[in-house]
């Protein structure tokens, strides 16, 4: 499970340590991992933390090890990390701070699935749940990088569905719904963030903190559900939690 320190990773790794999975989390922040992973124990659960810029191809192979050492063969791959990327038009937003988003979202990912995908296959079969977002089926004026980022790791995980289909690998991008969240809070903060992304800002603005609660529990069951094989028949579809889990 990457990015499983905080936010939507963390409520996903409590959830999957709860159903009797042993949950690996992999980010960058040592202290969130580590308490998510105190979390897990204090509860009678498997975790175990890994350090992982999930960018770099050395820090994911040494992650996946790690795993395989103290948990043996992954079964459910989550691809979560993520950033909010910057904020303005093409001609304006920084192209390096625009790339920087795709390699966090679609590079850290496939580096995931190319470490992962073949011992799936090797032993059967496996799933993957790629963390994706309702930005990547629209256009989102301003808020291209994020957008390009999801839209990618969308059609992604539809050929990865296609072409692993007869090797038993179910592979499922979703919505995971609005979740008030670091990065949905951070999103707010950016001092741009009224100019460059109104509806998105207006939106955020109006979740409650009791919607944000519901969501994430939401979320917990249709991920506890696309793991325990439940949406098997729906690999390769983007799967919004609103629509699919009503
Ligand atoms: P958070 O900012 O709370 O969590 C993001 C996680 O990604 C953190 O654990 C962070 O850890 C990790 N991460 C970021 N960059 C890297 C990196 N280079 N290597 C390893 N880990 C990294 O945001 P959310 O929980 O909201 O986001 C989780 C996912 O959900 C993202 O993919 C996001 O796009 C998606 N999403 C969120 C929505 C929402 O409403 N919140 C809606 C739709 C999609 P660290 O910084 O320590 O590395």
């Amino acid at each position: 499970m990457t990015g499983g320190g905080r936010g939507i990773g963390r409520a996903i790794a409590l959830r999957l340590a709860e159903d009797g999975h042993a949950v690996a989390v992999a980010s960058r922040s040592r202290a969130q991992l580590d308490a998510v992973v105190s979390e897990i124990g204090a509860a009678g659960g498997r975790a175990l933390a890994v350090p992982c810029d999930v960018t770099r191809p050395e820090d994911v192979k040494r992650t996946v090890t790690a795993v395989r050492q103290a948990f043996g063969d992954v079964t459910v791959l989550v691809n979560n990390a993520g950033v909010s990327g910057p904020l303005g038009p093409i001609g304006l937003v920084d192209p390096q701070a625009w790339w920087a988003a795709q390699t966090v979202h679609v590079l850290g990912s496939l580096l995931f699935m190319t470490e992962i995908v073949p011992r799936m296959v090797e032993r059967g079969g496996g799933r993957i749940i790629n963390v994706c977002s309702v930005a990547g089926v629209i256009v989102a004026n301003n808020f291209s990088s994020y957008a390009v980022a999801k839209s990618t790791l969308i059609r992604l995980s539809e050929h990865v569905a296609a072409e692993r289909h007869d090797e038993n690998i179910q592979v499922f991008p979703i919505q995971p719904g609005t979740i008030l969240t670091d990065m949905a809070r951070d999103t707010l903060a950016l001092p741009d963030a009224a100019k460059w992304a109104a509806p998105l800002v207006g939106m955020l603005q109006q979740v409650t903190a009791e919607q944000s609660d519901r969501a994430t529990r939401r979320l917990q069951d249709f991920v506890s559900a696309l793991a325990a094989g439940r949406f098997d028949g729906m690999s390769g579809r983007y799967l919004d939690v609103d629509q699919e889990f009503a």
